[in-house]
């Protein structure tokens, strides 16, 4: 909100797709709480399973019933997915997939992606995005240089670029968002993801995709089912705790054997698996079928079409791609196609459209580096409400 010269909204409640902040203002939320709420505010199926389970206790340190049907749950959808390790954040997860691959790979390098987030973990805060490239901080103080050296970063889309670096440095891990939109929403150049699985294949570097974001959210499998795509490992975060904290990190049975304790490389934490957070993933994934797509498919598709006939009417230039669930309303003449592109943008042009948003009941993601998310409590009346305030703002 500082990026755009607002206070804070202080959130007080969430019902469906709508929110009420401290001072009793009522908005239409698109941030939903920035991509786990996919079922909405306080689904009444989540608020019930979180209850039931904070009744039988909440926390054990010892496995529950509950975790291992939520494993099984991602299993079943995620094609990468054999065995899983639940963790708390995407953080930890991200963290703990580099900290595999360089087991498995005895090596140290990364690749990533410029205005790829993965995580605040030390290694991976090289040219992030979200909230790192929001706030305009190129690297952060805290973080030794020591411990970025071994992080190559390229721009997204760049196939010459991902051949160079894995040319010259011996790689552990490719990491990929592969619907990235901490940089708002870029979606892969054609044949891109299977560039990376090549790649990863000749070089024997681990292919991770971060789906903290993707995941449940694309397609019932992600955006590696979506796009025929399996990578070695895949983070999970976000949507799989239903807004409460779980994620994990998943692949092939002999790659997960290496983790504690079943093998050599440590971790572990304390309320991984936790009963409440585990409860609520479990109710948010058994909204999630095939016509729950299908419906969210539809309302995205609603929302950037009508967005981008709003700027149009009202003769400001954006570029709103969207895929299922996702959305960015980039102020752009030219298509966005990376990281570079969405620097470009007209922030201040962005920002005011933002605050004439918020002034008229709608609450957009306050940053260009960000995407919109819609969920399943978004009805057409939210979006065409949505879509007249839009008309407004960029009228304004
Ligand atoms: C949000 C996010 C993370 C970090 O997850 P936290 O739960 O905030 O630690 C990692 N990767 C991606 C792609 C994300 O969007």
């Amino acid at each position: 909100m500082g990026s755009i010269g607002r206070d804070p909204l202080f959130a007080a409640s969430g019902e469906g797709a709508e929110l009420t902040d401290a001072d009793g203002n009522r908005y239409v939320d698109w941030v939903m709480s920035w991509g786990p709420l996919v079922a909405g505010h306080a689904h009444p199926a989540v608020v019930e399973a979180v209850t039931r389970a904070a009744h039988r206790g909440t926390s054990f340190g010892a496995p529950t019933e509950a975790e291992v049907d939520l494993a099984a749950e991602v299993a079943e959808r995620v094609p990468s997915a054999e065995m899983v390790r639940m963790v708390s954040s995407g953080t930890e997860a991200a963290m703990s997939a580099v900290r595999l691959a360089r087991a498995a790979t005895g090596r140290t390098r990364l690749l990533k992606f410029a205005g790829a987030y993965h995580g605040h973990s030390d290694a991976l805060l090289a040219d992030a995005g979200s909230g790192v490239a929001t706030q305009g901080i190129p690297g952060s103080p805290g973080v030794p240089e020591a411990v970025t050296a071994d992080t190559v970063v390229v721009p997204w889309n760049d196939v010459d670029a991902v051949d160079c670096a894995a040319a010259e440095h011996e790689l552990a891990a490719i990491l990929a968002e592969p619907y990235p939109a901490n940089m708002g929403l870029v979606e892969p150049a054609a044949g891109f993801l299977e560039h990376l699985r090549r790649v990863a294949d000749r070089t024997g570097a681990v292919l991770v995709f971060d789906e903290v974001i993707s995941g449940f959210r694309v397609a019932r499998g992600g955006a590696q089912e979506r796009e025929g795509v399996t990578p070695d490992v895949t983070v999970l975060g976000k949507a799989i705790g239903g807004g409460l904290p779980a994620a994990a990190y998943a692949g092939p049975r002999e790659l997960m054997e290496r983790v504690a304790p079943a093998g050599d490389v440590y971790q572990a934490g304390t309320l991984s698996g936790n009963p409440l957070a585990t409860a609520a993933g479990l109710a948010t994934l058994r909204l999630l079928g095939a016509g729950a797509y299908e419906q969210l498919t539809a309302t995205t598709r609603r929302l950037a079409e009508g967005l981008e006939r709003a700027a149009g009417e009202a003769g400001v230039a954006v570029q709103v791609p969207w895929t299922t669930g996702l959305l960015t309303v980039f102020f752009s003449e030219l298509p966005v196609a990376g990281f570079g592109d969405a620097q470009g943008c007209d922030r201040a042009a962005h920002a005011a459209f933002c605050r004439a948003l918020l002034e008229r009941g709608v609450y957009p993601p306050p940053s260009q580096f960000e995407a919109w998310f819609p969920s399943l409590a978004h009805t057409d009346d939210h979006v065409d409400r949505t879509l007249e305030a839009a008309a407004e703002a960029f009228a304004a």
